[in-house]
C-alpha cells in the first residue's frame, strides 16, 4: 500500500501554507493548520519492530487520505508526525475537523495479535492575517507539544503568542552540542562504566552486575538519558557500543584473576544490532579476554527478540551460538505479548521499573508482576525486578516470586574500585 504518496513533506508543506496564505489573506478567508503527533509511538516501534511500525503508519496516513475533510491538504512532517492544512475552515469547524482525526486514527487497528488504538496530539492554529505564514505552523507544532505534556489524546488550540526559538532547530542545536561533549569524552578518557549489582532474593548471593555508562565533559556529566538517544541518532552508539564490550569484558577478566567471577551485564542498542558487523565485535570480545562467553550478558530490548530483519537475527544467532546469554530489558514497557516469551533465546526477564515504583500499595502493578513472574519461572527464566527502592518493595517482591532485585535499596551503580570494595565485602 503506496499510502503515504499525496503527502506533502516538510519544505512542500511550507511552500503550500505560504500560497494558501497569500490566498487566505486576499480572501479574507480563514486558514487552520493542524499538526498531529501520534503519541507513545514509539512503543509501537519498540513492541513490535520498525517493519510493524512502519505498516501501522502507512494504514493510518491511508486513513486520514481516505477519511478527512476531501478539501484538506496532508503533509507528512516526522516520523510519527503529519500536518492537515483546511483552506477556509473557521472556529468551531476547526475543532470539529480535529475531532474527527482523533476518531478516524482511534478506530482499532490489528497489529499482531493486539488491537492497536492509536492516539494523538493535536495542535490546531489559526493563521492570524497579521503574521508570518510559517509562524501559523510554529504554532500549531508548539500546541502539538502543550496537548501532549498535558497527557496526550486531545487537541489544543495555540493563542497568539509569537514564538521566538524554532523546535525543530533548538532540538538539533541541542544534540549538537551533546553529539560533541561525546566524541570528546571518548577521545579524553571522559567515558566509564559503573557497575550496578543484582542480588538473588532467595540467598543474596550476587547474580550478575549491570555495566552503565557515564559520561564526563568539560567537567560537567551528561545523563544517559540524555545521551544515549543522542548517541543512538548518530550511529556513535556502535563505537560507544564496542568500547562497552570491551571495557566490561576487561573488568570480568581481572575479576576472575582477583577470585571474584561475576558476570557482567552489557545493554545493547538497536544500531548495534542492525550493524552486520555486531558479531565481530562478540568475537572480538572473547579474542581480546580470556572471559568465558557465559560472564559476558546482552540486556536487548523486547523489540528486538521480535525483529524479523535477518542482520538483527543472525546477529542474536551468532551471540547465542557463541555462548554469550540474554536478558530482555525494561519487559513489559512495550505491548509486551506473553506468547512470544516461549520461543526467544533469551533466559532472563528484567521487569521495568515502572511496575515496582508504585508498589507495595499498587496491586494492580502486583498482579501483572505477579502473573508475569509465574508464566516467566514456569518456562524456566530469571526475572529481575529492577529499581527497587526500598524494603516494602523488596517483600511484595519476594511474595510475588521474582528470583532477583536490582535498586538503590542494595546498591547504586559503583565505579570499578568501589566495586571491588563492594565485592570484597559482600563475598
Ligand atoms: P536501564 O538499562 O534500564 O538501566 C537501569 C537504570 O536504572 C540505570 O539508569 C540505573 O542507574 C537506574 N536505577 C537503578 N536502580 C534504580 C532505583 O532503585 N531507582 C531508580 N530511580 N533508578 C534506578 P542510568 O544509568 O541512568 O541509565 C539509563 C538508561 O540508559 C539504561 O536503562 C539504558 O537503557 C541506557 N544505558 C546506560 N548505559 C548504557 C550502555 O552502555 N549502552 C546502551 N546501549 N545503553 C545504556
Ligand atoms: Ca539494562
Ligand atoms: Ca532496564
Amino acid at each position: 500500500m503506496d499510502s503515504l504518496t499525496g503527502f506533502l513533506d516538510r519544505k512542500a508543506c511550507m511552500r503550500e501554507i505560504d500560497r494558501l496564505a497569500s490566498q487566505a489573506r486576499q480572501d479574507e478567508t480563514p486558514l487552520c493548520v493542524l499538526w498531529i503527533g501520534l503519541d507513545r509511538f514509539r512503543q509501537v516501534n519498540t513492541s513490535f519492530g520498525h517493519e510493524a511500525g512502519d505498516n501501522v503508519l502507512a494504514m493510518l496516513a491511508y486513513r486520514l487520505k481516505t477519511q478527512a475533510d476531501p478539501e484538506a491538504i496532508l503533509g507528512r512532517i516526522g516520523g510519527d508526525e503529519f500536518v492537515v492544512i483546511l483552506p477556509r475552515t473557521p472556529m468551531p469547524g476547526a475543532e470539529i475537523a480535529a475531532d474527527r482525526i482523533h476518531r478516524i486514527l482511534q478506530a482499532p487497528l490489528e497489529v499482531g495479535q493486539v488491537a492497536l488504538r492509536q492516539a494523538c496530539s493535536i495542535g490546531l492554529a489559526l493563521l492570524d492575517l497579521t503574521e508570518r505564514p510559517l509562524d501559523v505552523l510554529e504554532r500549531a507544532d508548539r500546541a502539538m507539544h502543550d496537548a501532549k505534556r498535558a497527557g496526550g489524546n486531545q487537541t489544543a488550540v495555540a493563542g497568539e503568542e509569537r514564538i521566538t526559538g524554532r523546535f525543530g532547530t533548538e532540538l538539533a542545536r541541542e544534540e549538537l552540542a551533546i553529539e560533541e561533549r561525546l566524541h570528546e569524552a571518548l577521545e579524553n578518557g571522559g567515558l566509564a562504566l559503573h557497575y550496578q549489582p543484582i542480588l538473588n532474593l532467595a540467598d543474596g548471593s550476587l547474580e550478575a552486575c549491570e555495566a552503565l555508562m557515564r559520561c564526563n565533559s568539560r567537567g560537567a556529566s551528561i545523563q544517559p538519558n540524555q545521551f544515549i538517544p543522542v548517541a543512538e541518532k548518530t550511529g556513535l552508539i556502535i563505537r560507544l557500543g564496542e568500547w562497552t564490550m570491551l571495557t566490561a569484558a576487561r573488568l570480568a577478566d581481572h575479576l576472575i584473576q582477583i577470585g571474584r567471577p561475576t558476570k557482567i551485564a552489557v545493554n545493547v542498542s538497536r544500531a548495534q544490532l542492525t550493524a552486520p558487523k555486531f558479531r565481530q565485535v562478540l568475537y572480538g570480545v572473547l579474542a581480546c579476554s580470556d572471559v568465558p562467553p557465559g560472564l559476558i550478558e546482552l540486556e536487548l530490548t523486547e523489540s528486538l527478540f521480535m525483529d524479523t530483519s535477518e542482520t538483527v537475527r543472525n546477529n542474536l544467532a551468532a551471540a547465542v551460538e557463541a555462548g554469550f546469554p540474554l536478558a530482555i530489558d525494561d519487559f513489559g514497557t512495550g505491548y509486551s505479548c506473553l506468547a512470544y516469551l516461549k520461543d526467544l533465546p533469551a533466559r532472563k526477564l528484567k521487569l521495568d521499573r515502572a511496575f515496582v515504583k508504585g508498589l507495595p500499595e499498587d496491586r494492580k502493578s502486583f498482579a501483572i508482576i505477579r502473573t508475569i513472574t509465574q508464566l516467566a519461572a514456569d518456562l524456566g527464566m530469571t526475572i529481575v525486578a529492577e529499581g527497587v527502592e526500598t524494603d516494602a518493595q523488596r517483600d511484595i517482591l519476594a511474595e510475588a516470586g521474582v528470583t532477583a532485585l536490582q535498586g538503590f535499596l542494595l546498591s547504586y551503580p559503583l565505579p570499578e574500585t568501589e566495586l571491588e570494595t563492594w565485592l570484597a565485602t559482600h563475598y
